[in-house]
């Protein structure tokens, strides 16, 4: 990927004349890529003389608690003293990370829309991003933000500024966004880059139990129980599910973060091409969708779920019951794959 030179003097000109007062906001849910690539965004602004605070809807996942700086992320959610509103009220410049989509921010949203005089720079590499940005450094094409954030330093400040803690967020951004360098979008110059995250310090196998065996014991008997109990195979289509419910979540005294990953499961059911699950919260059930190869569930979620993503994952939101959820769920399969004789659990 390459950045333009245009995109580029313009953001130099809106960091210029001294030091700004800038809010790097992520999306809800936020994972790995989110909180990567923000912190190591944040701490380049900062070493640039700004005052950058990074801010988030709600909470991220505990298996991210190791990280540097991340006692310092803004959780909306729970600041009740209305601080980040004032910030975000004050700021001159606001980067909207790892999402394209104001709405994906829930009430930070129409915070910042009702507050904001600031400019407002995207940095992205979701499909379809809508006008309305100041700025926009968009490459759906990429792996992780946080590569774009590693290109974007690379020529904004140079990789001189990018410290330790700066290479590890965004190696956790490229690692979690990438499951583990296993998805498509792989390139050579992905692997540079990795390569020079490496030279800076980065240590793989401490990040590697830090993310993906950090659990709670709660969160490991909730995936048995959800493979076992709670997953549906279509297997004319090719379809996996798994549905999640409020008290269910209860019982195995679920946190955020601790369902991340499920999704993934059934794709590693031979024949099965793509993966659903639902996950109820109290406003609404959460769908999270993931496939392989030429099924493209950023479709699938736009069509049946009002949601997006990326072609093998995306994601939605339902707000009927689960039963209802799911049978809307097996109807639309029946409708994008094309009639099948039977389908069985
Ligand atoms: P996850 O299943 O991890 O929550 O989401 C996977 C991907 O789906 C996210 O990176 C995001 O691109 C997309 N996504 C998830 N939920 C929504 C949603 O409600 N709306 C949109 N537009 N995209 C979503
Ligand atoms: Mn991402």
């Amino acid at each position: 990927m390459v950045i333009d030179q245009q995109s580029l003097d313009r953001l130099e000109a809106m960091l210029d004349g001294g030091p700004k007062k800038i809010v790097v906001v992520s999306h809800t849910n936020p994972d790995g890529d989110a909180i990567g690539s923000s912190l190591a965004w944040r701490r380049i602004l900062e070493k640039k003389g700004h005052d950058a605070r990074c801010v988030v809807p709600n909470k991220y996942p505990y298996f991210l608690d190791w990280m540097a700086d991340i006692s310092k992320v803004g959780v909306f959610k729970e600041d009740t003293s209305g601080e980040i509103a004032r910030f975000i009220g004050e700021a001159d410049l606001i980067f909207c990370l790892d999402f394209n989509l104001i709405g994906r921010l829930e009430g930070l949203g129409s915070t910042i829309e009702a507050n904001t005089r600031a400019k407002c720079v995207l940095i992205d590499h979701h499909l379809d991003p809508p006008a309305g940005f100041d700025l926009v450094f968009s490459y759906p094409q990429e792996c992780s933000t946080s590569y774009i954030v590693y290109k974007l330093i690379e020529r904004y400040s140079g990789l001189a500024m990018l410290d330790y803690p700066a290479a590890e967020a965004l190696y956790v951004g490229i690692m979690t966004d990438t499951g583990n360098f296993s998805y498509s979008n792989l390139s050579a110059d992905l692997f540079r880059a990795v390569a020079h995250l490496v030279e800076k310090g980065v240590d793989i196998p401490f990040i590697n139990t830090a993310i993906y065996n950090g659990f709670s014991e709660s969160r490991v008997r909730l995936l048995g129980y959800a493979l076992n109990d709670n997953m549906t195979v279509m297997r004319d289509y090719g379809v996996g599910f798994i549905t999640l419910r409020e008290s269910e979540l209860r019982r195995f005294r679920f946190l955020p973060g601790d369902s991340e990953g499920f999704v993934n499961y059934p794709l590693s059911i031979k024949g099965v091409r793509m993966s659903a699950m639902f996950l109820e919260t109290r406003q609404f059930i959460r769908v999270s969708l993931r496939s392989r190869g030429d099924v493209d569930v950023n479709v699938f979620a736009r069509k049946y779920f009002g949601g997006g993503g990326h072609r093998n994952a995306a994601g939605g939101k339902s707000f009927v019951d689960m039963a209802a959820t799911v049978e809307h769920f097996r109807a639309a399969v029946r409708e994008f794959f094309g009639p099948a004789e039977d389908d069985r659990k």
